[in-house]
């Protein structure tokens, strides 16, 4: 390892890097998903979204179809390039057959036929579902949720044609809720193969993450990421993984090891296991994101009642500033941004409330406790090299009082190692790459420059450290932290921790 104070004199005005930006020091460092639908398809609230703190976009391959999320998300690349695409692969998830576009109420006692989807829409007294298998298997005495756990209901009989349910907790629905019954009697697999054949779809779109649902073992991450190599024309997507049944809680860990993120799925979670363990899973899911250097979303009804009030109630408010306290990587916002009345004014919220709670974080106490980045495998490995590097390099940030940190990066890893420290000065990775700057946009704390090609260590970290005094990270007088490796190496190790005094 290379540990050495060098300067770099900026006598000579630097190249501007590709995508300057100056930089604001009170910026928010936990980043905001926001899923994209009828309510935030227009350009002009897309780009208002991105202004107001969207990092990156979520189109769902749950609703519609994949020719109709591929126009989305070209739309979404020419209107707002800068923001990362993260698709959501449906996976075996069941859904009723369409509710009236006004939504239905079903009340507490009242009986429901619930039948395999005929092509009908579903009412208030009968509702199709997509998988006919499920409505043949359910038993009287079967719990049937509808939505995340919006609708509850028993089942309480059986006719020809299908199950006749009780609703015991009543509520509204409306489009094509999921559907959560027993599900043990037959085989559901995940990847399904609709969902690899739209990963091949996606993969050509050069979308940045694909998220997985229902992941039971780390083998569903794998079936995914090997259709995406075998379609890669450039890099690949980040293959993040929905942790949202009891297999995937009791597997955690090898899933976040074989994952590149993970998401917090709290809907599907909180109707397959007990609902006051939730807050406990969310907390476990984003210790093990960062013991594996994984950036963790946290996911599912963060300001829900935005999707038809123009202010959240204090528990949202309070749940969004816990999961930041949590240390959550990023923040999601669901129906709120897709159907709800104003997604910029919730991204807006949701983006003010996590800079409110970044200000009583404990940045110090957090990047002391943070233990050794686990890496699967004993003997050596590149990523053993990057996570001791940049564990060092978080303390001399610390003790130097640092400017910032500079990542220098290809594909992220550098700048994902770094960010598990949550380190109160700005993390700035600075890359060649494009993709990896869309991708960092899940990684707490991570702001990204664009740079030019280099070829040595040296000119690694010259090209960053100019582009980052450029874009306002440092002024001559500070020093500040710079992790780099070789660009020429097969196998890249970050091996090199410099503190650079800007002259
Ligand atoms: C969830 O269940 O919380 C989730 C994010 O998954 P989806 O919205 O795709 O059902």
């Amino acid at each position: 390892m290379l540990a050495t104070m060098g300067s770099i004199d900026l006598a000579e005005p630097p190249e501007p890097p590709l995508d300057a930006l100056p930089f604001d020091r009170s910026r928010r460092r936990t980043k905001i998903v926001a899923t994209i639908g009828p309510a935030s398809d227009s350009a002009e609230t897309l780009k208002a979204m991105a202004a107001a703190g969207m990092d990156v976009a979520r189109v769902t391959l749950a609703h519609g179809t994949t020719e109709e999320a591929v126009e989305r998300i070209r739309r979404l690349r020419a209107i707002v390039p800068a923001v990362g695409i993260l698709v959501d692969l449906p996976g075996p998830k069941i859904r009723t057959a369409p509710f009236p576009e006004s939504g239905v109420s079903l009340t507490a006692g009242s009986e429901v036929l619930i039948v395999g989807a005929d092509g009908s829409d579903s009412t208030a007294s009968r509702i199709g579902v997509s998988l006919p298998l499920l409505v043949d298997t359910l038993e009287v005495g079967d719990p049937v949720a509808l939505g995340d756990g919006g609708v509850s209901m028993l089942v309480t009989g059986r006719t020809a044609g299908g199950a006749v349910v009780t609703v015991t907790s009543g509520g509204r629905l409306m489009g094509r809720p999921g559907v959560t019954a027993p599900t043990g009697r037959f085989p559901l697999v995940t990847p399904t193969p609709e969902d690899l054949a739209r990963v091949e779809v996606m993969v050509a779109e050069g979308v940045d993450a694909i998220a997985v649902s229902f992941v039971r073992s780390a083998d569903d991450i794998m079936a995914v990421r090997a259709m995406a190599r075998s379609h890669a024309v450039s890099g690949l997507p980040m293959v993040v993984a929905k942790i949202e049944t009891p297999e995937a809680v009791a597997e955690l860990d090898g899933i976040v090891a074989t994952a590149d993120a993970v998401m917090v799925a709290r809907g599907d979670l909180g109707v397959r296991m007990a609902l006051e363990d939730v807050p406990h899973i969310q907390k476990a899911i984003i210790k093990s994101g960062v013991r594996y250097g994984r950036p963790v979303i946290t996911a599912t009804q963060m300001l829900e009642s935005m999707v038809t009030a123009s202010v959240p109630t204090r528990a949202e408010v309070t749940d969004v500033a816990n999961a930041v306290l949590d240390g959550t990587s990023a923040v999601m916002l669901s129906a709120e941004t897709a159907v709800g009345v104003d997604p910029v004014g919730v991204v807006t919220t949701m983006a003010r409330i996590a800079q409110r709670a970044e200000r009583d974080f404990d940045y110090i106490g957090w990047g002391s406790n943070v233990g050794a980045q686990e890496i699967a495998g004993s003997s050596y490995s590149p990523a053993r090299i990057t996570a001791a590097t940049t564990a060092a390099g978080w303390r001399a940030a610390v003790e130097e009082d640092a400017a910032a940190i500079i990542a220098c990066t290809r594909g992220g890893n550098t700048a994902r190692a770094i960010s598990r420290f949550r380190p109160a000065m700005p993390i700035v990775a600075v890359t060649p790459i494009e993709h990896t700057v869309r991708q960092l946009s899940l990684s707490w704390g991570v702001d990204t420059l664009l740079v030019g090609e280099a070829d040595s260590t040296d000119q690694v970290v010259w090209f960053a450290v100019q582009a980052a005094v450029h874009a306002g990270y440092a002024r001559p007088g500070d020093v500040v932290v710079v992790l780099a490796g070789s660009p020429i190496e097969a196998e890249p190790a970050t091996d090199t921790l410099r503190l650079v005094r800007v002259r």
